[in-house]
């Protein structure tokens, strides 16, 4: 139905070029999404009713971006989806060397030079009812995406404006926020308050109050020309970027700390930014109605930006 009125759209009149822009989407995002070790078309790549990934949210995930055909800190996201899935009491039914095989072969297969793969495993096929004992298999699946169909991969090169989130993380004796689960709906909540809020982002606070993370990403401030993030027991995600942007700080020899941060602390900092794989670093210019440094990304965001800039584009495992 679309694609028709795609080939029939005009490109120089009215809505025409979106439309061509759609045809173009629909090809690009036309991708092989590896499912259970077989490569389908997206319209193929489908899991059954009674997964309990989609009946409980009980699985886990990784995300991954490719730059230049090389796998960013490949080792990482595979280290951390095999502590996620050991914490929920999942069995991945690959190795870690053929996990890595599978995203490998899923990057040559779409020829995906630049973009982001989403492994998912999820606790498999059961019976309705909770008890995982039921479910006969994890599934596997590896879904890639370029920026033109995932468009977080971009969001991150605007300055994001934030409020601070009247919904909590939660809390790790709940459930670890070290482990990357399919459970985002805490995370959800928080980020419908920004988009209601009209903003970019919520910024989510632990059970006791202190600054946690966004609701996909990790944050920093700068204040006082020293570089500040929440530690990992303030319920936040063991950020690959997070690590990175640490590593990249010592590299330019600015002071680091993890510490827990107030809300005193982040209404005034010097400078703010969220970091995440699919948005890198991504300065933050507002939080609650208050601007932060001068209003525009601070010196030191740049230089960390700048760096981690070089570090992606220099590691990574080959894969094109
Ligand atoms: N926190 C949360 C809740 C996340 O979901 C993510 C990943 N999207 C991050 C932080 C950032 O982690 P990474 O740098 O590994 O992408």
């Amino acid at each position: 139905m679309r694609r028709e009125r795609i080939v029939t759209a005009k490109p120089n009149f009215g809505w025409g070029h979106l439309l061509l822009k759609e045809s173009l989407l629909t090809s690009v995002q036309n991708m092989l999404v590896y499912v259970d070790g077989v490569f389908c078309s997206n319209s193929d790549a489908k899991i059954s009713v009674f997964d309990h990934g989609l009946l409980y949210g009980d699985g886990i995930f990784e995300g991954i971006c490719v730059y230049e055909g090389r796998i960013f800190r490949l080792e990482e996201h595979l280290k951390r989806l095999y502590e996620s899935a050991r914490t929920i009491g999942l069995r991945i039914p690959l190795t870690p060397a053929q996990f890595e095989t599978a995203i490998v072969e899923t990057v040559k297969r779409n020829k995906l030079k630049d973009g982001y793969i989403r492994p998912v495993v999820t606790r498999g096929v059961g019976k309705l009812g909770l008890d995982p004992k039921n479910c006969q298999k994890p599934s596997v699946i590896i879904i890639p995406q370029n920026a033109e169909s995932y468009p977080l991969l971009t969001a991150g090169r605007k300055p994001a404006r934030a409020i601070v989130s009247s919904i909590r993380r939660t809390p790790s004796y709940s459930l670890p926020a070290s482990a990357k689960t399919l459970n985002y709906l805490n995370n959800i909540l928080a980020k419908q308050q920004a988009t209601y809020a009209g903003v970019d982002e919520a910024i989510m606070l632990d059970w006791m109050g202190f600054v946690s993370e966004g609701t996909g990403d990790n944050l920093f401030i700068v204040r006082r020309g020293v570089l500040s993030t929440p530690p990992l027991h303030s319920s936040v995600l063991g950020g690959i970027t997070r690590q990175v942007v640490l590593e990249v700080a010592q590299a330019l020899g600015i002071s680091s700390e993890e510490r827990e941060l107030t809300i005193h602390d982040l209404y005034n900092a010097d400078e703010a930014f969220f970091a995440s794989t699919s948005l890198e670093i991504q300065p933050v210019i507002e939080i609650d109605g208050r601007i932060v440094g001068d209003g525009t990304e601070g010196q030191f965001t740049t230089r960390i930006r700048e760096r981690f800039n070089q570090t992606k584009r220099t590691e990574g495992t080959q894969a094109l």
